[in-house]
């Protein structure tokens, strides 16, 4: 257990808020102080590129716990405040006003910015980011007097701000510099298939299309392509990724290398100082590397392994990642890692809007599921990745045979 001056968490985010309400529930009753620079209590992000976009989800459904939460399990929210420094040598954080707070244990979940990619006009204050609440809200009456959208970057926050635009009637086109769209995260067979469907749907997705210069000077009139090409759009979003904010890390002399590292206990390499959610680079044993995962699942889980560290109950994390990703009316989900399978295994019919793709280890064992409005597949995959269940490959891709079967 920590002694009184308590728990510091930086960053009141999903993975903040949910290492103090773990710790809390947990019966840790020392101080927790939960700083976080936005003006926002914590809230859910994933909506800011779907629902709340598209104006179908509205402010109050955002936040991740009612106000009266954090009086009633005492935790101190202090919002709008920036954490300038971490001391380690004396155990304390510092202010950009200069206060310094002192902490027993300290959780860093700070999280990431948007990257601007040093593209000339990236940095004009009329191109939007979507990463915070106050972006969303940006974006959002950019959206609703813009014609002609340009996204920069076919991630799954640029393919689900084309979605909620098209929604909106607006003339979208997508700009990836990569051979393909969700290039990073999934499999080519996938990532033809939202290519297929954001098409189908009148998006103009251009893949191997990096942007040379963004034209906005003095209003936005489009982007010009390293090929010379010109596109005309009147309002522009990067979607280019994000940036963790390792700088208070790094400055305090803790080991980053594209987030901060941790080890199975989320603990860095300071053993009164953990890192959480976006901002953390975590070895999973499963997939044999270093990872950093940006999902609300990783950020919840994560800091609940650090939670329980803190009250000195040792859980490793090891967890089968997921995510997913809402586009038009299709939901996509995504179980473990893709990248080291041997093959793919396809269930149902991609034409009809419903399938799986499995992806096998060489050994057989399953590593990762996509799955294309296909719950079950989804969810019997979680578990098949978890127990290292090596199904047999032909039953697999039949529709006949139940997914419970393989589990058994
Ligand atoms: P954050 O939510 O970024 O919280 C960190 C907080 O720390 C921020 O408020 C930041 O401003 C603050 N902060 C930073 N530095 C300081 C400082 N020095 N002092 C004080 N405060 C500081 N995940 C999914 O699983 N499925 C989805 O469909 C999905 N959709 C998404 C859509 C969008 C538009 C976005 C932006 C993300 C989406 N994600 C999705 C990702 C998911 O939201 C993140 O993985 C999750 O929010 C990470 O939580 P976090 O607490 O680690 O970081």
């Amino acid at each position: 257990m920590a002694g009184a001056a308590g728990v510091i968490i930086i960053g009141a985010g999903q993975a903040g808020l949910s290492a103090a309400a773990e710790l809390r529930k947990r019966g840790f009753d020392d101080p927790i102080t939960l700083i976080g620079d936005e003006p926002h209590p914590p809230y859910q992000r994933p909506p800011l590129s779907k629902g709340y976009l598209s104006g179908d989800l509205p402010r109050e459904r955002l936040w991740l716990r009612p106000e009266a939460f954090y009086d009633a399990a005492e935790i101190t929210l202090r919002l709008g405040e920036r954490a300038a420094m971490i001391d380690r040598a004396n155990a304390s954080v510092v202010l950009t006003d200069g206060e310094r707070l002192a902490y027993d244990r300290l959780i860093l979940a700070a999280g990431g910015a948007a990257r601007r990619p040093p593209i000339p006009g990236a940095d004009h204050p009329s191109v939007a980011v979507l990463r915070t609440l106050d972006d969303a809200d940006g974006l959002g009456a950019v959206l609703a007097r813009a014609k002609r959208l340009a996204i920069l970057g076919a991630g799954y926050i640029g393919l689900e701000v084309a979605a909620s635009a098209r929604k909106q009637g607006l003339e979208v086109t997508v700009l990836e510099a990569a051979e393909r769209a969700l290039a990073r995260t999934a499999s080519p067979v996938l990532s033809a298939w939202f290519g297929g469907l954001h098409r189908g749907r009148g998006v103009d997705l251009q893949v191997n299309a990096p942007v040379r210069r963004i034209l906005a000077e003095p209003e936005i009139s489009g982007v010009q392509l390293a090929n010379g090409d010109v596109i005309a759009a009147d309002a522009i979003v990067l979607a280019t990724g994000l940036q963790p904010h390792t700088a208070l890390a790094e400055a305090a002399g803790l080991a980053c290398e594209d987030g901060v590292l941790v080890d199975a206990e989320a603990r860095t390499e300071d053993e009164r100082i953990f890192a959480v959610g976006d901002l953390a680079r975590l070895p999973l044993k499963r997939y044999g590397r270093r990872v950093r995962l940006e999902s609300v699942q990783n950020a919840i889980d994560q800091a609940k392994i650090a939670a329980a560290a803190i009250c000195g109950a040792s859980v490793a994390y090891d967890p089968v990642p997921w995510f997913w990703s809402d586009q038009y009316e299709i939901k996509l989900q995504i179980a473990g890692l893709i990248d080291g399978a041997a093959r793919i295994v396809r269930r149902g019919d991609p034409e009809m809007g419903r399938f799986a793709l499995f992806h096998l280890a060489e050994d057989g064992r399953l590593l990762a599921c996509e799955a294309v409005d296909s719950a079950p597949e989804y969810m019997a995959a979680q578990r098949m990745i978890a127990k290292d269940v090596r199904p047999d490959p032909d039953r697999l891709r039949d529709p006949a045979v139940a997914m419970r079967e393989f589990l058994s």
